[in-house]
């Protein structure tokens, strides 16, 4: 089978290569590295079958589109997963984020439909926002604030759930959307802002854990393995046609449990320091993953404790790049944008 990935260099995306690479399938991996590394590719890069392009699918797509032809490459699969998604990156590159998840899943989707490939679009458990139905099945409509810090991340998630069903609706598209909820483990950056990195590169350097707020908001974490073999099920499967699936793990904890857990695995006593929370923090986050379970005979194998014991271990080894700051080029393109925009206010 031929895929193409977007987003390949990414924390889940490179993992999601490798794992479509280990069957023996053909990826096309593409990139624009605003948040993603090249590091992380090192072992898709050891089977002749897998090739990276680096470019941008909201800018690009006619660039790349003539290349992958030219390589003669027809994908079968199209795995759209490219787009920052730690809070802090999204904050960061907020027209970027909506470009990516609206003209990439355009482009993205379109093109699926001339190739006449199947299509999965990564989407978020942020679609549902700070949640009033808990835990969340995929059939809530959310909480979510349009005009929020987080809404540039929030709602191009949630206008690319619509895309895809209107591509799906109108054009017969063959597409599936997964929401993924907190996912951690190796190849996480260790500056990504995100709880997992602070928490255990805090931990390691024996500097105190950062709370945000009161530590009581809760978050479901799931090991990257699980989350991959979720996909690769849901993308195989007949019966997702049309259908919106939630991966996550349903172990659900407190961000002040989750300190101590980290504090506990790494050797070190509990040492906090309290944090403004930041605007629009979901207060409780669990997903309900019967769909899963029942149309793709899917569940989390890897407890919180032992995949946290994984992740720590690749931190210790010293792994976790750090992107100091997003390309400049795509920055400059950015910013030029917004500017633009402040001026015709
Ligand atoms: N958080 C925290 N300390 C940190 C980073 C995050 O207490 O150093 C909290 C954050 O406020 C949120 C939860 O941990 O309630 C998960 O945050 P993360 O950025 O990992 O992902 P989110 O689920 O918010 O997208």
């Amino acid at each position: 089978m031929n895929v193409l990935l977007t987003g390949a260099a990414g924390f889940i995306g490179s993992h999601v290569a490798e794992r479509y690479l280990r069957d023996g399938d053909a990826v096309i991996g593409v990139d624009n590295l605003c948040t993603g590394s090249v590091n992380n590719l090192v072992h898709a890069r050891t089977h002749d079958t897998f090739s990276f392009v680096e470019a941008d699918i909201a800018e690009d797509w006619l660039a790349l589109e003539a290349h992958v032809k030219g390589l003669g490459f027809v994908p079968d699969l199209v795995l759209h997963m490219a787009s920052p998604a730690s809070p802090i990156d999204y904050a960061e590159l907020p027209l970027q984020t909506l470009a990516v998840n609206s003209r990439g899943t355009q482009n993205c989707s379109a093109a699926a439909l001339r190739w006449k490939a199947r299509m999965l679009f990564a989407s978020t458990s942020e679609s549902y926002g700070d949640p009033k139905e808990h835990p969340q099945r995929e059939t809530y409509w959310g909480n979510v604030n349009p005009v929020g810090p987080r809404s540039c991340y929030d709602e191009a998630k949630r206008f690319g759930e619509a895309l895809m069903m209107a591509q799906i609706r109108k054009a017969g598209l063959d597409g599936r959307i997964i929401r993924i909820f907190n996912t951690y483990g190796p190849r996480m950056r260790a500056n990504d802002g995100r709880v997992v990195p602070n928490f255990v590169t805090q931990a390691l350097q024996g500097q105190p854990l950062t709370i945000y707020g009161d530590g009581m908001q809760t978050r479901s974490f799931c090991y990257v393995d699980d989350l991959v073999e979720g996909i690769y099920l849901c993308a195989a499967s007949e019966k997702t046609h049309g259908i919106v699936v939630n991966l996550g793990n349903p172990e659900e904890y407190t961000i002040r449990r989750f300190a101590e857990m980290v504090c506990d695995i790494v050797g070190v006593s509990l040492n906090i320091v309290m944090r403004d929370i930041p605007t629009d923090d979901p207060t409780r986050r669990c997903p309900d993953i019967t769909r899963a379970k029942e149309l793709l005979g899917w569940q989390p194998r890897v407890p919180v404790r032992e995949g946290l014991e994984r992740t720590i271990a690749y931190f210790r080894g010293g792994s976790g790049h750090i992107v100091a700051q997003t390309r400049p080029h795509l920055r400059q393109r950015y910013d030029r944008s917004a500017t633009e925009a402040d001026r015709a206010q």
